[in-house]
């Protein structure tokens, strides 16, 4: 039998934060309903690191000129970076070049470490959406990568944590101004799901609450203030977020 699907979110509203599901345009708890309009939404879970994942679409390494990776290869972004649904992503003055990456996020649900690739799944409390936000000049000129993705308002994160999806047979979107962008299966992962928890996992003990940034497919491109991108998952949702100058 599939396990339940639930959609979990957090949010402000009346100046406290609450825990909930989201059901069609509500915002659900143990005893209250509020119309979705009526609340801010917020990073679904507090994650005590964020690990991404690069170059994990084959298309994408190809059109940033890069080889296929024989490993899965990791960076992290710091709590600092996240970002709410809704948020505006702050371009900063030390890059003239900063990009959107459309991304599929594992949300871990307990503490563990090495975990074989045959439980992985069983560690996963759900899935969200991540956009990677890149200075990709920077990413460049430092030659690696913790200033150019872990800056302020690098990681937007959310709408929600969905449960009781195959991470493998869903389709990614980013719309760019309302115009399709990126378009990927996540079944084109060069690293599924399982591995990249198995490979992570061997290497840093994960806690409920931290996010595995999957990678992003082909079709990354700049920001300016005044964009508007959205990362969609129909499972999952639409992760918004507006674009503004520093
Ligand atoms: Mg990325």
């Amino acid at each position: 039998m599939a396990p339940a699907r639930q959609r979990f979110a957090r949010c402000r509203y009346d100046g406290r934060i609450h825990e909930g599901t989201l059901d069609g345009d509500a915002f659900v708890t143990a005893d209250q309903c509020w119309p979705l309009a009526n609340v801010q939404l917020l990073v679904p879970c507090t994650p005590s690191k964020i690990i991404g994942v690069g170059r994990n679409y084959a298309e994408h390494a190809s059109e940033m000129g890069n080889p296929l990776p024989k490993e899965p290869l990791l960076f992290i972004k710091p709590p600092s970076s996240l970002l709410d649904p809704g948020g505006a992503i702050v371009l900063p003055p030390q890059s003239h070049e900063v990009h959107y990456e459309g991304e599929l996020a594992v949300v871990i649900g307990q503490r563990c470490h090495r975990v074989p690739r045959a439980g992985a799944l069983d560690v996963v409390w759900g899935y969200t959406l991540c956009n990677d936000i890149t200075a990709r000049d920077l990413q460049k000129s430092d030659q690696q990568w913790a200033r150019a993705k872990g800056m302020d308002t690098f990681g937007p994160i959310g709408p929600c944590i969905a449960s009781g999806l195959d991470p493998g047979n869903l389709r990614l979107r980013t719309y760019y101004n309302g115009e399709l962008r990126q378009d990927s299966p996540t079944s084109a992962l060069i690293f599924d799901v399982p591995t990249l928890i198995e490979y992570i996992s061997a290497a840093f003990t994960l806690e409920r609450g931290d996010v595995i940034t999957t990678g992003t497919p082909r079709g990354v491109g700049p920001l300016k203030p005044g964009d508007v991108v959205e990362v969609r998952i129909d499972e999952i949702g639409i992760l918004r977020n507006t674009v503004v100058a520093a």
